[in-house]
């Protein structure tokens, strides 16, 4: 058996292509999940499957103790693309690229001799993953619960409450971590001005300004980082789930100041920045770099926008509010559950899914065609008109 850490909906899809998945009876099903903003090119991209089957062939694993020529293609690649950032480590997993960001930080202030740094500030609402100091990181109980004391060295404060950001940050202060559009704990876009506000405290306290852009990056709101909305830039960035479109990838990306905190033996991965996942990343990247390809997300971004509100026009008894970035939106609900929803969605043939504060999450492929949103969003009508819900 497998260990019950979750309860599946009963569908199983055996194959993909572009924006839809079929089921081992054949039914198709409208992608509007891309697995959680993961597959971000649909399933089956031409490209990238030549990519990485070139590689099958060629050679599979190395490691570290060995120079990886495409890690380090890949790393000018994402360099080029991110003018912040002159550095780059590769790791397999949203969560070992935070655990990554949140080393580098401490110990960019400790060869910096201000070793006594060492906490970070995180946000309510947020999630940064499942290891023990990402877990405490995000405060959430149901994450925390039955796995001891939270680790130390994480101070949860709330967006928008500048009185109790400043008054949290002390001596030992580190760094401030923040997704820029919050993904799991229910699709919440943190404004612009709040995070030049960041910007502005962490440069005048000394801090390091982090992002988590595991969920919002890879041009999910039509820019390749979400921050860059914002105009302003962060010190260290992670970056995980749609950099690979499914192949296990994720990366840290640092600025000049933090780069030079690693040095050889400081941190490490047996895997990561793989040869496949090499492949594939460069492969992605080269997509979204692809000339059209950010506008046509943007594009794409506000005819589903326009479709949703007027759906919650239609269905205000169902749908609180629309809201996120792109083509990462949420639909909060008004009553029922998001996760019954989202069954009830599936049954129709269309793929959503759950997240906190009972908002049903919409991460379409960024390939999506025009047609299949509509489609998409004439299937949520149908999900909303016979949806029962059990309390009012
Ligand atoms: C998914 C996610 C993570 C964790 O990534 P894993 O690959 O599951 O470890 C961290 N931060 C954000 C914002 C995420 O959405």
């Amino acid at each position: 058996m497998l260990l019950g850490t979750y309860s599946p909906f009963s569908v199983s899809f055996v194959r993909g292509v572009g924006s839809r998945l079929y089921d081992s009876t054949d039914k198709s099903y409208l992608d509007f999940a891309s697995g959680v903003a993961v597959t971000g090119l649909g399933h089956s991209d031409p490209l990238i499957l030549e990519a990485l089957s070139r590689q099958l062939e060629k050679i599979w694993h190395v490691s570290n103790f060995f120079h990886i020529t495409s890690q380090e293609r890949c790393a000018e690649r994402l360099l080029s693309l991110s003018p912040f950032a002159s550095g780059v480590f590769f790791c397999n997993s949203g969560a070992e690229a935070n655990e990554a960001m949140l080393k580098l930080s401490r110990r960019t202030h400790y060869v910096e001799g201000q070793g006594h740094r060492y906490r970070t500030l995180t946000f309510r609402n947020s999630f940064h993953g499942r290891t023990f100091a990402l877990i405490a990181a995000s405060g959430r109980s149901s994450h925390l619960e039955g796995f001891g004391p939270p680790m130390d060295g994480f101070d949860i404060v709330d967006v928008g409450d500048h009185a109790g950001i400043e008054s949290a940050i002390d001596d030992e202060t580190a760094a401030i971590m923040i997704e820029p559009i919050q993904g799991d704990g229910g699709i919440f876009v943190i404004p612009n001005e709040e995070l030049r506000y960041l910007r502005a405290l962490c440069d005048s306290r000394g801090l390091l300004l982090l992002f988590d852009e595991i969920q919002c990056g890879c041009a999910r709101t039509g820019k390749l980082w979400a921050h860059e909305w914002s105009g302003i830039s962060p010190d260290i960035l992670t970056s995980a789930k749609g950099l690979g479109n499914g192949i296990p990838v994720g990366a840290v990306l640092a600025s000049e100041r933090c780069a030079v905190a690693f040095a050889p033996g400081c941190h490490g991965s047996t895997y990561g920045g793989n040869t496949l996942a090499m492949e594939v990343v460069l492969a992605t990247l080269s997509r979204f770099s692809g000339s059209g390809f950010l506008s046509s997300v943007i594009e794409k971004s506000s005819l589903l926008r326009e479709l949703l509100e007027d759906l919650q026009g239609r269905h205000g008894d169902i749908i609180l509010e629309v809201r996120g970035k792109g083509l990462m939106l949420g639909l909060a609900l008004r009553r029922g559950s998001a996760h019954d929803f989202a069954a009830r969605a599936l049954s129709l043939g269309l793929v959503v899914i759950p997240c906190s504060g009972n908002v049903v999450r919409l991460l379409p492929p960024l390939t999506i065609s025009l047609e299949d949103i509509r489609e998409g969003v004439d299937l949520l009508f149908s999900t909303c008109s016979g949806f029962v819900c059990d309390e009012s």
